[in-house]
């Protein structure tokens, strides 16, 4: 059974200057020797990691079979997807570009391709169908192939969308909108540039 967790905006920020510290306490709390984050660049790029490594590896998705290595994913209304199953684990970041690129399902893959069966997953905080609007043709050009992502007046319900995509895959999700509640960050809300966490490791 995997562990995982995710953070708030009480638990600070991770990036790789002032949220060193912060990184270490998710290995402490984990009990694992590394955390392995990535630098999100909203494209669809899996990443295998099978050893400790201080690269920050530039992915959207990270994959481990390794039980002392946890793996995270950032986000700040984006979807932190994790992903377990026996002996693979996954943290994925799943936003709107996500979504039309597939990179959860080139994680689910990966995750297969290291034999994972039954896979589960679970999503974390992140902006809500409710509110999160676009313009035209971002609704036009995401509805078009993903109709379940499709809410009311230019709104996009990524997680709809998204258990529509990987219909393998229990998913589950926190019900918890980062942009209504200000315990977590949310990149729209602006002014702040901090992202919370989802970790998971075997
Ligand atoms: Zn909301």
């Amino acid at each position: 059974m995997a562990r995982l967790l995710f953070t708030g905006k009480a638990a600070g920020t991770y990036d790789p200057i002032s949220g060193l510290k912060n990184r270490d306490e998710l290995s402490k709390s984990l009990a694992v020797p590394t955390t392995i984050f990535m630098k999100q660049v909203h494209g669809n790029t899996v990443v295998i990691v099978d050893e400790a490594s201080n690269n920050l590896f530039e992915a959207d998705a990270l994959v481990t079979n390794k039980k002392s290595i946890a793996l995270a994913v950032q986000a700040a209304d984006c979807l932190p997807l994790l992903l377990q199953s026996d002996g693979v684990v996954a943290a994925v970041h799943v936003g709107r570009k996500g979504l039309l690129n597939g990179v959860a399902l080139a994680a689910v893959a990966a995750m297969q391709d290291l034999g994972a069966e039954q896979i589960t997953g679970v999503v974390g905080p992140h902006i809500c169908g409710s509110c999160y609007e676009v313009d035209q043709v971002m609704f036009d050009e995401i509805t078009q192939i993903h109709p379940d992502s499709a809410a009311s007046n230019r709104r996009l319900n990524l997680f709809a969308g998204l258990v529509a995509q990987i219909p393998q895959v229990a998913l589950t999700k926190m019900n918890i909108c980062t942009l209504e509640n200000s315990s977590y960050f949310s990149f729209r809300r602006g002014s702040e540039s901090g992202r919370q966490v989802g970790v998971i490791c075997r």
